[in-house]
């Protein structure tokens, strides 16, 4: 299987160019002006485009059992949505029940993505602690290729680790060459705020992001920053939404401290106003947590990620449907937690990135997919268009334009987050593993063809 993609820009995070790539198997083997397409190859006319290297959503959520419910993605609907919007690896969370084995857990995951339509890696949840959890942490960095273990700070009773787990855990993955990750949200604080809106009769959406200030999310992002900071791990922070938590990790940085942030792609858009929207369906439709934040955090995570506080992009894609979320229509604190956006991602961000001057196109390919392969070690083989890498690739037009809605979406679930917008830059080609499997609206992702990516642990410090 021979792709030839000629006439457009390459643009990778250093540097962009005119250039031809030519793809064989899964592979890209050449790169040049005027490359000679083999009798047979598939020819891509990317004139006037750019070529970019394929998107890494480094936090969805298929096939979840979450909340008393299951996701309505599962790996095959989300990959290839993913693949649609010009995503070409996810990673996924495997998250063990408290007192499951983490390997018994990691491989329920594993067969759950075997119809992953585009490759696919885990990190792993550590949701308590025990010595078979020491252990079987390193088995999966050793064996299975698992090198980020998550930490919800958040969650009580159900999945949130304390802080004996969160020492126990960022140790062992010091030891083992993994970094830790977390969802920083103080789980005890959201918990009690809750019951106090309830108490008080506030009890639909509008009371989601109230009980989750972001004083909130800036407790546990400086708690995890300090325990990082104290045992000397690195910490990666997922879905940073809000000034206070930038802050936090923009100060450790400049410490010297080895932090890393990551953006939603809808928490760089959407205001808190949908919470108080008149439909509740509606308002309900957008309860994620974090919440979405009043306009100035939107302006700080823009300014982190150009100013390099914060480094990757993502969604946190983990749909449920409108009868699914109307099980806390008398309870916000039961509504299941989650948005799309796996299929939006890059469009959305080119447009209120790059369309306004606040990205260049490098820039770009960085926060949505070079930075991800450096962070979670798969680079070069993910993250950039070079000679030997994956050939997942994305021809993106900058002047073409589309309406986002739920009613043409691929992903399931029946609502969309970004409902309306209009964005200008789109995909019109993706490239997975070789494979052309999306080409101007029309999606041949296949169920089975995603890969399992095998992450080796970081190389030891000498420090
Ligand atoms: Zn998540």
């Amino acid at each position: 299987m021979t792709t030839m993609i000629r006439g457009g820009t390459v643009v990778n995070a250093d540097r962009a160019f005119r250039a031809d790539v030519l793809c064989s198997n899964d592979k890209v083997v050449a790169i040049g002006e005027n490359l000679d397409a083999p009798a047979g190859a598939t020819i891509i006319d990317a004139g006037g485009q750019y070529v970019m290297p394929g998107g890494i959503d480094t936090h969805t959520h298929m096939q979840l059992p979450f909340m008393g419910t299951v996701t309505m993605d599962d790996f095959y609907t989300g990959t290839a949505a993913g693949l649609a919007g010009g995503t070409t690896t996810i990673m996924d969370f495997v998250i063990p029940d408290p007192k499951q084995s983490l390997l018994e857990a990691f491989h329920t995951w594993r067969g759950w993505a075997k119809k992953s339509a585009a490759d696919y890696t885990f990190h792993v949840a550590v949701t308590w602690w025990d010595p078979s959890v020491h252990e079987e942490m390193g088995v999966l960095v050793r064996e299975h290729g698992v090198n980020s273990f998550k930490h919800f700070m958040a969650y009580k009773n159900a999945i949130m680790a304390d802080d004996e787990t969160l020492v126990n855990s960022f140790r062992r993955a010091l030891e083992l060459g993994a970094i830790p990750t977390v969802h920083a949200e103080n789980g005890e604080l959201v918990y009690q705020l809750q019951q106090e809106l309830l108490k008080k009769g506030i009890t639909g959406a509008e009371a989601h992001p109230l009980s989750r200030p972001p004083e909130v999310e800036a407790e546990a992002a400086n708690r995890a920053i300090a325990i990082a900071n104290v045992l000397g791990t690195p910490v990666y922070i997922v879905h940073v939404s809000c000034a206070e938590s930038l802050d936090a990790i923009a100060r450790a940085r400049a410490k010297g401290q080895r932090v890393y942030g990551e953006a939603l792609a809808g928490h760089l858009v959407i205001d808190d106003s949908v919470y108080r929207h008149p439909d509740p369906e509606f308002a309900r439709g957008h309860v994620m947590s974090p919440p979405f934040r009043s306009r100035h955090h939107q302006d700080a995570l823009w300014q982190g990620l150009r100013g390099g506080n914060l480094h990757t992009t993502a969604t946190d894609h983990c749909t449920f449907c409108a009868e699914q979320k109307a099980a806390g229509k008398d309870d916000f604190t039961r509504i299941p937690n989650g948005c799309g956006g796996v299929e939006e991602r890059m469009a959305v961000i080119w447009d209120a990135g790059v369309n306004t001057g606040l990205l260049t196109p490098s820039e770009f390919v960085r926060v949505t997919s070079t930075n991800a392969a450096q962070i979670f070690n798969v680079y070069p083989r993910k993250g950039v268009v070079a000679v030997g890498a994956d050939a997942d690739l994305v021809v993106w037009d900058p002047n073409g334009s589309r309406t986002i809605s739920a009613s043409t979406q691929f992903s399931k679930g029946g609502f969309n987050v970004f409902e309306g917008r209009t964005v200008r830059g789109i995909p019109t080609h993706t490239v997975a593993a070789g494979k052309l499997v999306f080409e101007r609206g029309e999606l041949r992702a296949e169920a089975g063809a995603g890969r399992y990516i095998e992450r080796p642990a970081f190389t030891p410090t000498t420090a």
